[in-house]
């Protein structure tokens, strides 16, 4: 009974940090707390944008995400051409490439991470795929995640 007390007070109290940086470590972040989603996308954008097969991405609100260095080395594309439709900022390090965030008009003070950036293990899994449609033909359907064909429906109105 004392170990489930001091569990839920330690829970409570402590958030955790989660640290993030880019490739060549010019730019480094700190993300506090969970994630409100973690998303593969599979669409065309994404794959270009990262240069690989999907997208895996945790979303967090603007509050939770701290730039600790490097803020003058990040670029900003401002992606137009999409299968959703509106704009997708996507930043990116101006000296070694790598995307780190991206934001959205549709998502107000979200701010949406790639996952490959982050430092070390996290405990976090992926809620939520989509554009499904576009998923190439050999990545498997990823267990307990909801799948959408495109975005989500609030992003698309
Ligand atoms: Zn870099
Ligand atoms: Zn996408």
């Amino acid at each position: 009974m004392a170990d489930t007390s001091s569990d839920t007070a330690a829970t409570a109290t402590d958030t955790k940090v989660q640290a993030g940086s880019c490739l060549c470590g010019k730019v480094r972040y700190e993300l506090s707390g969970e994630p409100f989603t973690f998303v593969l996308c599979h669409c065309n954008n994404c794959r270009k944008a990262s240069g690989s097969s999907f997208m895996a991405n945790v979303f967090f609100t603007q509050s939770q995400v701290k730039v600790l260095q490097g803020e003058s080395d990040i670029k900003v594309y401002d992606d137009t051409e999409n299968d959703s439709g509106g704009t997708v900022h996507r930043s990116f390090c101006s000296n070694c490439g790598c995307p780190i965030f991206a934001t959205n008009k549709t998502y107000e003070g979200v701010v949406i991470v790639t996952s490959g950036t982050l430092d070390g293990e996290y405990e976090w899994k992926p809620q939520n795929e989509l554009y499904c449609k576009r998923r190439r033909g050999w990545v498997p359907e990823v267990e307990g995640t909801n799948r959408l064909q495109e975005t989500f429906p609030a992003a698309s109105a």
